[in-house]
């Protein structure tokens, strides 16, 4: 049963909305992981593909496909994805805009405006986990996949 539906939105390009009330931990979604992206086709990603991917490793990407390519950013989340899929992390009502935080188990140096309007806005977002308030690093710690913290403990060592 399908149980979100993505709406195009003025000016904003498309979100995701859940189409039924999810309970907390309850699974939204399994990702399509099978795109991944390799050295091969690497040269033909453009920089809006760049935008519109996730991780399965530590620097390894998939491309997303809708609907979770159109999922937006949001500084307080009611997603998390774990392993390639999307829980609950309270309840969602029907008819909410589907969001998670982008910079769960990230390693990349980027950032963006944020305009999310959460109260708990990071106006700039940070691609790095570890730029994260040192609270939410903390209150994420849960969300990570198992290769971020293999890798953590990989350069704690170092
Ligand atoms: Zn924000």
């Amino acid at each position: 049963m399908k149980c979100i539906f993505i709406k195009k939105t003025d000016g904003k390009g498309f979100d995701v909305f859940a189409l039924r009330d999810f309970r907390k931990g309850e699974i939204i979604l399994r990702m399509d992981r099978s795109d991944i992206i390799t050295k091969k086709n690497e040269s033909k990603m453009s920089k809006d593909d760049w935008n519109h991917v996730n991780f399965y490793g530590y620097k390894k990407y998939f491309r997303l496909k809708p609907p979770e390519k159109f999922i937006n950013h949001s500084c307080d989340p009611n997603s998390y994805d774990k392993n390639g899929i999307l829980y609950a992390i309270r309840k969602i009502k029907k008819g909410r805009e589907i969001t998670y935080d982008y910079s769960i188990n990230g390693v990349e140096n980027w950032k963006m405006v944020c305009k999310c309007g959460s109260k708990k806005c990071r106006k700039i977002v940070r691609g790095k986990f570890s730029s994260m308030p040192a609270k939410l690093q903390i209150k994420y710690r849960p969300y990570l996949e198992d290769w971020f913290i293999e890798k953590e403990k990989g350069s704690a060592r170092r």
